[in-house]
This record gives C-alpha cells, structure tokens and sequence, in this order.
C-alpha cells in the first residue's frame, strides 16, 4: 500500500503518470522500445524532448525570447553557474531567507561581491523581508532570489520589488508552476525538478534569451548556458528520463486546468492545515502568517519529546517523511502539486486524534 508521502524532495508525483511511466519504461510510445533505452538523438527522445519544452512554455505562457533548457546539477549548480556567468567581479544583490539562499549567496561570493539586500536570520527566517527592510545596491549585476525557503517554510507573496532594469534572477526549486507566474519579469528562473516537477537529475532553467547572451564566454562549454541554449538542451546527453516524467507532469497539470487551478488547489490544501493549525492546542505554526509556504507547512507540538512521538506515530500510521529538516527540528509537512488534498484531510484527522491522546498541559 502507498503511504501519504510528505517528503520535501524527491517527492509525490501525480500517480497517473506514474502509471504512464510505468508503461513507458518498457515501451515509449508503441516504439518497441524502453524509454530509458532510446538514444537521445532519435526520433522518439527528440518528440519528447519537443513536447515537453512546448508543455512547459504553455503551461506558464512563456515568452518567445526566453530559453527554456533542461540541465543537470541540480538546483546547487545554478547556484554557481548563475554568478559564474553573469557576475564577472562586480556586484550582486541576494535576499537572504533560508539555508538555500545562503548557499547561494556562498557561491556568487566566488565570482564578485554580494550585497544582500535584505535578510530574514534575524527571526531565523520565520518571515519574508519587506521592502521597507530591502536595500539594493546602485547597479547590481542581477538581483537573486528564493521564492519558496523549503526548509523553514515560508514563500514571497510577490516578487522583490527590484529597481527598473535590474535582472531578476529566482531559485524557484521548490514552487516553479505551483501557480500562475509571470515569466516576463524574470531575467533567468530555475529549478531543480524534484520538489514540484518531476524526478531528482533534471533541473528546468528558463532565461532570456538577451541575458543568455550576456554570459561569460570563456568558462567551460558546459557551464555556459549559451551551448545548451544553441543546441536545445542537446549538446551532451540530456537527462533523458527525468525530461520524460517532467513531460508527463506537466501533461498532467495542463489537465488538471493549468497553473491557476494548481493555484486554487494549493491555496485550499494549505488553508485546511494551517487553520487547523490554528486551533490547536497541541500544535502550532513555525512562521510569521504573512510568509507562511502554501508548499512547505512547518510546524512544532508543545515539546520536542512530543515532536519526536508525533512523527514516530505518523510513520506507523502511514504518513511519511514530516520530521523537519535536521537543521530546524519540529515537522514539516511537504505538500506540492502532487499532493492529494484527501492527504491533507487524513493528516489533520491524525492530528486531532494524536491532540486527544496527547493533550497540551
Ligand atoms: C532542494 C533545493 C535546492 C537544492 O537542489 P539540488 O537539486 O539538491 O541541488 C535549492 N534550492 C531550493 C529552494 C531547494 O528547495
């Protein structure tokens, strides 16, 4: 039987197209072949390679002058490749909210200077900067964010208000078409997939075509994102099936009615557990209300000896992977696009049930 999965990556995938990858493992597309199997340069890899770029510019109504390109490394790649290309020894302004900006923040320092405009570690990330605690520099080379902070669970209602002109780049790992964006207002955007998106070892990056162009010439081929650009994320061999499920899963989306019901179905599965949240004695959100993630809900029982019962209770039940992340403790519950809202329901049942066995003092 499958337990309610709440990992924060790898995550959930929609189980239809589990069942269609399944299929497709042995034979893609009535090929005779696995997809696993096909080369990447033939007919049927290339199809899905083309369909799954078409889903994604559909999906989130991507400009023409954009980019969109399938690479690996993860989001920690990006986290270098972005100042390694764009940075050349001048200055980069970062929000700094979480663990994964300041890794960010870490590897543009190789490559120039980094400001950071603004920061959340003085309530340990709990909230999302304001622009009345937002200073950006005179003419940064980019400004770069993290939209959604996995780990302490909490999300930017809106992008940094960024002066005119300044590129706007986002780490967008872990809500990239948890609802409607606006591409436009992004120089470059990535993601690795494994959180919202599809499997660990693909990681989607959408970026302007002009800013593309502005990269550093003289890095490895690799590391420029001009070669995947040109060569339609088929310079070297691509991430064949993590392309192939993030495919799917946008298929499944676009069915599902697109980013605008993800967002409607997000805000209602994320309503439902912090309102219960709310009302509990037992248990109690981890962030500032304003900034609270639709995708990551972390939250904390009345002592860390009951945080440890709860998710040591939960797992026996069936609910896995909402132990916190090892550098803040308590619970988290993972809850993306995937996620079933009849999960969230049978989670807060749990809840309520462990709240009567265990009462607050
Ligand atoms: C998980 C995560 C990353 C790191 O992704 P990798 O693919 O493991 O390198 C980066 N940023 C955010 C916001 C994440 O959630």
């Amino acid at each position: 039987m499958r337990k309610w999965n709440f990992s924060s990556g790898p995550a959930v995938l929609p189980e239809p197209v589990l069942a269609r990858a399944q299929a497709a493992v042995w034979d893609l597309d009535g090929s005779g072949i696995g997809v696993l199997e096909h080369s990447h340069r033939g007919p049927e890899l290339m199809a899905v390679l083309a369909r799954t770029e078409a889903l994604v510019r559909e999906v989130a109504n991507v400009p023409d002058d954009y980019d969109v390109l399938f690479l690996q490394g993860g989001g920690s790649s990006q986290f270098f490749m972005v100042p390694m290309s764009f940075l050349g020894g001048g200055t980069a302004d970062y929000c700094a909210t979480g663990v994964w900006s300041q890794k960010a923040i870490a590897e543009a320092g190789r490559f120039g200077t980094v400001h950071v405009a603004c920061s959340s570690e003085a309530d340990r990330f709990t909230s999302i900067p304001s622009p009345a605690q937002t200073t950006w520099s005179a003419a940064p080379a980019y400004a770069h964010f993290t939209s959604n902070n996995t780990i302490y669970g909490t999300q930017w209602r809106e992008e940094p208000a960024v002066p005119p002109g300044v590129p706007l780049v986002c780490d967008a790992s872990s809500d990239l078409f948890s609802k409607p964006i606006d591409i436009g207002r992004y120089a470059l955007i990535y993601a690795g997939a494994q959180k919202n998106l599809g499997p660990a070892g693909v990681t989607l990056v959408i970026a302007r075509k002009a800013f593309v162009a502005r990269g550093r010439t003289d890095l490895p081929t690799m590391l420029q994102y001009r070669t995947h650009a040109a060569h339609q994320s088929m310079f070297n061999t691509p991430p064949t099936f993590g392309i192939y499920i993030l495919g799917e899963v946008l298929a499944w989306l676009k069915a599902e009615g697109g980013l605008a019901a993800m967002a409607a179905r997000n805000q209602a599965k994320a309503a439902v557990l912090y309102a219960a949240l709310d009302e509990s004695r037992q248990f109690r959100g981890v962030v500032r209300p304003d900034a609270r993630s639709l995708m990551n809900v972390t939250f904390r029982a009345s002592s860390g000896a009951l945080d440890a019962a709860f998710v040591a209770e939960a797992e026996a039940a069936g609910f896995s992977g909402l132990a916190g992340h090892r550098s803040v403790g308590g619970m988290r519950a993972s809850i993306y696009n995937a996620f079933p809202p009849a999960g969230v329901d049978a989670l807060v049942g749990f809840m309520r049930d462990f709240e009567a066995r265990h009462p607050a003092a």
